[in-house]
């Protein structure tokens, strides 16, 4: 990318956590890979060739859209993501948190001068609310409590961003929330997600791009599939890879980076295309559910009909750190 390498920040301005997310982002020529030119092609083929069965199933006039939350839900368990399918999308804190605070981080970025959290997230707040995307409504609804809370909540994610990264320049070519979308087997199938943060963009065949996810809370081995996902993504749409992925974890003011290489395409294409085939056939019913349990059965909207979840936390619940065995 072009802002690390060419325009240096004054280190003395720097914390170390912000200091370690400037070398993270910056490298030198020759830590940037180059990849085939016919890398999306050959990714492209793979994936078709991976679909082919579904070809006379699904119509381009009305594809089946693949984003990173179904990939993430049908792989990790396909009852709770029929169960979660099922729920009609309301707006909630939680929810609405996170899209103010991500507004808030983009306000911060092409904020002149040294930005204040809570200004950015009153901004932010005020943008959202004017929005048709029904997070407008449910602002204008919501509780004063609601609202505080989401106020609160979303300016400590931004204070905390702000904390951990350096300031972010313009020549590093900065996208929040940027959409990513892609189309397979003859617009079928659509790959689709949201980057929270990608810095860089590549020059040919050169890849330079860094593509961020901020969490909150600890390392999942789930949020590595995300990333990967959208470096599939952005291969297809671009044919040259980003060059980094990396979780930044705000709470712990650590990341969690991850070179990209022929091979982590490769497994994500792979992924995708069971994921694909999961999804469509739990959508038109030739699939019975597989229940996989695991720590997101505590908050699973299925977990009072299923067995197999409830048996999981009994046994989390029961196991003592003093047993014999
Ligand atoms: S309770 Fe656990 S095993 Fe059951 S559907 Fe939910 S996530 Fe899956």
């Amino acid at each position: 990318m072009t802002a690390p390498e060419t325009t240096p920040i004054i280190a003395a301005s720097l914390n170390p956590a912000q200091q370690q997310v400037l070398d993270l982002l910056g490298a030198p020529p020759e830590a940037r890979p180059t990849f085939s030119p016919t890398l999306r092609d050959t990714l492209l083929a793979d994936i078709d060739d991976g679909l082919r069965e579904l070809l006379d199933e699904l119509d381009p006039a009305d594809p089946l859209f693949a984003s990173k939350h179904a990939l993430s839900t049908v792989h990790s368990c396909e009852a709770r993501h029929v169960a979660e399918r099922d729920i009609p999308f309301e707006w909630s804190v939680p929810l609405a948190r996170g899209t103010v605070a991500h507004k808030a981080i983009e306000l911060s970025i092409h904020w002149r001068g040294r930005p204040d959290p809570l200004q950015l997230v009153d901004e932010s707040l005020a943008r959202l609310a004017e929005g048709t995307d029904g997070l407008g409504d449910w602002l204008a609804g919501c509780s004063e409590v609601d609202r505080a809370e989401v106020r609160a909540l979303a300016n400590e994610r931004v204070a905390t961003f702000l904390e951990c990264f350096p300031p972010i320049r313009a020549a590093w070519i900065p996208v929040t929330e940027g959409r990513l979308r892609a189309e397979v087997l003859g617009g079928r199938v659509v790959f689709s997600g949201r980057t929270d943060l990608a810095l860089g963009r590549p020059e040919g065949s050169t890849a330079r791009k860094v593509v961020i996810d901020l969490k909150t809370g600890g390392f999942s081995a789930a949020h590595l599939d995300d990333l990967r996902f959208y470096a599939l993504i952005e291969t297809l749409r671009l044919g040259t890879p980003p060059r980094l992925l990396a979780s930044y974890y705000l709470d712990a003011g650590r990341a969690q980076p991850e070179a990209v290489t022929e091979g982590l395409l490769r497994a994500a294409a792979a992924r995708a295309v069971d994921g694909v085939r999961a999804l469509h056939e739990l959508s038109v019913g030739t699939r019975a559910p597989v229940a996989r349990a695991g720590v997101s059965c505590r908050w699973c909207p299925a977990l009072a009909s299923c067995q197999v979840g409830q048996v999981h936390l009994g046994r989390s619940e029961d196991t003592s750190p003093f047993d014999a065995d």
